[in-house]
């Protein structure tokens, strides 16, 4: 099951629940605000879970991180380049917007790395590299429900900001064409600031005004 929470910071952003409905264990994906209420939603819903998954170190993504970590004593997990923006706050936006946040302590993925359950390792999100939108963007995918949590390189109608530090057009368009358009066409996208989409949506799109 895929819940999606929008929370409301700085920015409005989409975190999201991926729980395994027969263990009711899962990954929560980008927490960007209202550790609180995330805590309260998994209390209420019974749910156990394992890991904190990031798709990038923008503030707006990880600013429940350090409450929920302490909360849940679960590890964190994002890209290898994360620190580079977790760390610092003007390359994590920070500094610009709510004050110096960083997140400290973070595990790190490689692409082609995957997150599992310990209790089901079917159940398991793998990491896909897809810079551009910041050099440690990633997408988690997973074949199995044909679905993808794909942060802020990819929107419903639009791609990820390529103007912060870090970010460069071309690399992003780059992921976007051979790292997500390479998915299975019916994949679904859940981004960190729109709807829901899909592979084939987008790629529609694309070939109609071809900016890809
Ligand atoms: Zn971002």
């Amino acid at each position: 099951m895929v819940c999606c929470v929008p929370v409301k910071g700085y920015f409005e952003e989409n975190c999201f629940f991926y729980i395994d409905d027969h263990s009711l264990h899962g990954f929560l994906i980008d927490p960007g605000a209202e550790a609180g209420r995330l805590l309260d939603l998994i209390q209420r819903e019974g749910w156990t879970i394992e890991k904190i998954l990031l798709t990038h170190g923008h503030f707006d993504h990880t600013g429940a991180v350090s409450q929920l970590r302490e909360m849940l004593d679960i590890p964190v997990l994002a890209h290898e380049n994360a620190d580079r923006y977790l760390l610092d706050p003007k390359m994590n936006l920070s500094a610009f917007c709510v004050g110096n946040w960083i997140v400290k302590d973070v595990d790190c993925l490689k692409d082609g790395d995957r997150a599992a359950l310990s209790g089901n390792p079917a159940f398991a999100l793998k990491t896909i590299y897809t810079p551009g939108h910041t050099t440690d963007s990633v997408i988690y995918y997973s074949e199995r429900d044909g679905i993808a949590f794909v942060g802020d390189t990819i929107f419903k109608g639009s791609i990820g900001e390529y103007r912060y530090p870090g970010g460069d057009r071309n690399t992003l368009l780059k992921s976007i064409r051979e790292r997500i358009f390479t998915l299975p066409e019916n994949t679904v996208l859940y981004s960190g600031h729109s709807g829901e989409t899909t592979v084939k949506a987008e790629m529609r799109r694309y070939s109609t005004i071809s900016t890809l």
